[in-house]
């Protein structure tokens, strides 16, 4: 830390994003991110937008945010894109959360959440999970604040039904809900449409995942216009080109061809199913995951174990150091190539233990 560093930032501990290392080529399955390249449409746009970097982008991505009310079946005025859904998470954090409404989330959710709440100051109270990692809304009836809901959950992968969200919606109408529909492609239910009908509601959703998208940085939010004109003030106050030219024509090319990535989340549900047989049949407990990514545990070795004998081998997986899950590792759903090689190499480690 330099003498300069404010009090105010002295204490914050930063979020930890999984390793993207550049010297060796891993089967890397620890960042939830897709095996396949983004559409040749994506590819197309971003050529022909590099061409035109010396000008700025349009502070209202205009065309990218009608592609998605388009897409989605809302106004314009209900969508604000950002650069990645962890810039409208912090948004969000910033505009609706104070003493008063303190930020609500799950002890076991996305990692981000603590640090947002921290770096904006703002009270956080972290709800457990039940024993097998699924949430209970009645836990949520009494809290007063701001809900944060990961659905499907990161690292568990398990989802809450749409019926019980509009439940926990209508109990308490005085409060937001923010869920956060990073994995939501891959087979769990939307909140989305309940926009119209909740004016306590936001939604945010992702291209990083079910859209290959992961580097472009781009995520939107979805809700009334009056929530999303509160976000649209923190924006224009922080960054009003967050969304560059290239990822805007990308985002434009990729809901046009939506087929495209509809089949690749096919595949990847597919793929994770037929991982999660195989870890069973090794023995491993796993949660029934709703996203691209599979969170198991095994007696035979511990998480920190297997994820240091797995990059030892070539494959990277996700380990958390945190209470409660220090067993389990957290595996992203690649290709069937890579998924067999995944077995394969948890296999051998087994056969020499
Ligand atoms: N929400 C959850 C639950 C996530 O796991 C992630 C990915 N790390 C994000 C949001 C952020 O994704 P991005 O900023 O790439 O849109």
């Amino acid at each position: 830390m330099s003498r300069f560093f404010t009090d105010r930032f002295a204490s914050l501990t930063p979020y930890t994003p999984g390793e993207q290392p550049q010297e060796r080529q891993y089967v890397k399955l620890n960042t939830n991110e897709s095996p396949y390249p983004p559409s040749p449409g994506v590819l197309r746009a971003v050529g022909q937008e590099a061409g035109r970097l010396q000008l700025y982008s349009d502070p209202e991505s205009k065309l990218l945010t009608a592609a998605i009310a388009g897409h989605y079946g809302v106004k314009a005025s209900e969508v604000l894109v950002g650069n990645g859904s962890d810039e409208l998470l912090n948004f969000a954090f910033m505009a609706f959360c104070d003493e008063e409404h303190p930020a609500l989330f799950a002890d076991i959710t996305y990692g981000f959440y603590p640090v947002f709440a921290e770096l904006n100051r703002v009270p956080y109270v972290e709800v457990p999970l039940r024993g097998d990692f699924t949430l209970s809304k009645d836990d949520y009836g009494q809290l007063n604040g701001t809900v944060f809901l990961a659905n499907p959950n990161a690292p568990t992968g398990i989802a809450l039904s749409s019926a019980e969200i509009e439940a926990m919606l209508c109990s308490r109408p005085d409060r937001l809900h923010v869920i956060d529909e990073a994995y939501v492609d891959f087979g769990a239910e939307s909140v989305l449409p309940l926009i119209k009908r909740f004016d306590n509601l936001l939604v945010i959703q992702t291209f990083s995942k079910s859209r290959s998208m992961a580097g472009a940085r781009l995520g939107f939010a979805v809700g009334c216009e009056g929530l999303i004109r509160d976000l649209n003030t923190l924006k224009y106050s922080t960054n009003p080109y967050n969304v560059n030219r290239m990822t805007s024509a990308a985002g434009v090319a990729a809901i046009a061809e939506n087929d495209y990535y509809r089949e690749n989340a096919a595949r990847i549900i597919e793929n994770r199913n037929w991982t999660r047989e195989q870890l069973m049949n090794l023995g491993f407990e796993v949660t029934d995951s709703r996203s691209n990514f599979l969170f198991a545990r095994t007696d035979r070795v511990s998480g920190n174990e297997l994820y240091l004998r797995l990059k030892e081998r070539g494959v990277l997986v996700r380990h958390f150091h945190k209470d409660r899950i220090e067993d389990y590792v957290r595996i992203t759903i690649g290709s069937r190539d890579q998924m067999e090689r995944l077995i394969a190499e948890i296999r051998t480690i087994f056969d020499a233990a």
